[in-house]
């Protein structure tokens, strides 16, 4: 069904494709259902549910119940401790995709068959395709994308698993594909210890800089954390660029030999024009000046990604900024036909052929998601989306993935022929929660959003921020630590203690009406705004790293669990505000 036939035919035919699939959407969708109940209505998780000779498809929708991780995790358990495979889905499961969404502080097993995993190497192509068409010049040079990888784990059972994107960068399809128009030599790309690969995809990325016509990572969080690392580094890069010899703590050897090849003489005027441009005491616009060809910065900016943007369009000068996909290790999603739609407007269009996909109803603003939303509402499918509303996502998957929630909420926006568009609405997790109240990613996102502006005329920063709820005390309260910087340097600003109290105010305001009740009755104390220094959070993505997120997935979380984050942020912290301690 997949493979390197239907690749080649996307390179040859991918626009055509991508209208027939959004013009059959819901036929490709009912086809796809049905073919995965034939084949898997007789595996031991299904067929619980399937009275034998009557219609799958009916008793799919009325049987089945919706579930979440934890509800498969004892057959997907079983599987990597050596049952087959066929418990869950008839195909074999040739492997497993680490998630970073966490089960009891270790990352989700998803499930992978040979299919899926081809299958879902078509969107990067239909990516690439869609931003060359929308965006010139874009195959007249080389893509400087920073990507990384992360050590695979055997399972008992002898499946190995890893990101997806790990697998994928080892596929010949990619390495002979999309990687040929990438600066990074892929044994770059390939090495276990980011920080060599780090410093040798930033030093190739250097010496190919008018070759350089796009940017990226796959998070923006990524391009975030790269371009603090060239400020750490780039006397160090330039020095290797004037004398042609690369550093020796680069010790891997793949990676010193593919940088031979790259690194082959001094470049003593490319190093002074570097050094002059990095020299400058305002990153404004750098990537612009060094990567002059630069026609577009691709990375993911949508949900908790968009506090990036502010920092992105301030190092980009202008730069158009393009959030190009949207999934997750499930299934994916969507993609973004408009690349060069603004960051807040970016609207994904659903592929149809990636999975089965439901979405659940939940409130406007996605509020409301909770576990009590699969008895109250009905997930619909595809075809009976309403514009405007909210949803939450639910998938079958060609990998034994059967009514699955996901956990992300999207905003249908259109349709793009038959196929729903959507907005991506950040998690609806609930991040914060001192006795009845239950803050969310998107109250705390938008409370920040609201307080930051009081900051901006003075030309101040908010680069990251997190938060966590302090019980050690009676009555606790929330911390918010936020990232500041000034705009036209690293420098920490000056803090003015009024302004930073109205920014704490301003955030508590914005919380509802339980919090607001709460706090008035003094059951939730003050809120406490902890300012770090520039270059605190990417040590919080160190240390995430070390415990072993990976680099190119690490989402900074939007609420600390572990208490070792939360000394190593206050270890940056240059000052620290709290709300007016009557407000309400
Ligand atoms: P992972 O499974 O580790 O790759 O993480 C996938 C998660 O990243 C999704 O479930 C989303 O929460 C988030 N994500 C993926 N794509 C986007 C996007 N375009 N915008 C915002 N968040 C995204």
């Amino acid at each position: 069904m997949a493979g390197e036939k239907e690749i080649k035919e996307i390179y040859e035919n991918g626009m055509k494709i991508l209208e027939e699939l959004t013009s059959n959407a819901h036929e490709i969708q009912e086809q796809m259902l049905e073919e995965i109940l034939i084949r898997n209505a007789g595996t031991e998780y299904l067929s619980r549910f399937f009275v034998h000779g009557q219609n799958h498809k009916q008793n799919f929708k009325t049987n089945v119940p919706i579930v979440s991780y934890e509800d498969i995790k004892p057959y997907i358990d079983r599987i990597a401790n050596g049952e087959t495979s066929s418990i869950l889905f008839a195909d074999p499961i040739t492997q497993f995709i680490q998630s970073t969404g966490t089960s009891e502080g270790k990352p989700k097993l998803i499930p992978m068959t040979a299919e899926s995993f081809e299958k879902r190497m078509i969107k990067p192509l239909l990516v690439d395709l869609v931003m060359k068409k929308c965006i010139s010049g874009l195959d007249q040079g080389k893509s400087f994308y920073l990507f990384f990888v992360k050590p695979e784990m055997e399972t008992p059972s002898g499946l190995m698993a890893s990101l997806y994107t790990t697998s994928y960068f080892k596929t010949q399809i990619f390495k002979n594909g999309l990687a040929k128009f990438c600066t990074s030599p892929i044994d770059t790309i390939l090495c276990l210890d980011n920080k060599q690969s780090m410093y040798c995809q930033l030093l190739t990325g250097l010496l190919l800089r008018d070759e350089v016509v796009r940017i990226g990572s796959s998070f923006a969080s990524v391009l975030a954390r790269s371009i603090k690392f060239l400020e750490d580094y780039w006397k160090e890069l330039c020095s290797n660029i004037r004398t042609g010899y690369l550093s020796d703590w680069i010790a891997d050897p793949a990676c010193r030999n593919a940088m031979s090849s790259i690194l082959t003489r001094p470049e003593p005027e490319l190093a002074d024009l570097i050094q002059q441009i990095c020299e400058d005491k305002s990153w404004e616009g750098i990537i612009k000046e060094l990567w002059p060809e630069v026609k577009c910065i691709s990375s993911i900016v949508t949900g908790s990604m968009s506090q990036y943007i502010p920092l992105l369009e301030f190092y980009g000068g202008g730069i158009p900024l393009v959030s190009p996909n949207c999934g997750s290790s499930e299934a994916c999603f969507g993609i973004n036909l408009k690349p060069l739609s603004k960051p807040f407007d970016v609207s994904y269009t659903i592929l149809p052929n990636m999975a089965y996909f439901e979405f659940l109803p939940v409130n406007n603003d996605g509020g409301g998601m909770s576990h009590e939303t699969t008895t109250v509402n009905k997930p619909v499918d595809l075809a009976n989306v309403k514009i405007g509303r909210y949803y939450e996502v639910v998938v079958t998957t060609l990998a034994g993935l059967y009514r699955y929630r996901v956990g992300d909420v999207l905003k249908v926006t259109g349709f793009y022929n038959k196929s729903p568009q959507f907005q991506f609405v950040e998690r609806q997790n609930v991040v914060l929660s001192i006795d009845l109240d239950k803050t969310t990613e998107v109250d705390l996102s938008k409370a920040i959003t609201r307080a930051k502006l009081v900051l901006e005329p003075l030309g101040i920063m908010l680069t990251t921020y997190s938060s966590y709820a302090d019980t050690s005390l009676t009555p606790g309260r929330y911390v918010l630590f936020w990232e500041l910087k000034m705009k036209g340097s690293n420098d920490v600003p000056k803090l003015d203690a009024k302004i930073m109290e109205e920014c704490c105010g301003i955030v508590e305001e914005s919380f509802d009406f339980t919090y607001k009740s709460l706090r008035k009755a003094g059951v939730i104390s003050a809120l406490e705004l902890r300012v770090v220094k520039h270059g605190t959070f990417d040590e919080l993505m160190d240390f995430y790293v070390s415990k072993g997120a990976s680099i190119s997935q690490y989402k900074p979380p939007c609420c600390l669990k572990s208490e070792e984050a939360v000394k190593l942020l206050n270890s940056g912290m240059v000052g620290t505000f709290f709300s007016p301690k009557t407000m309400f």
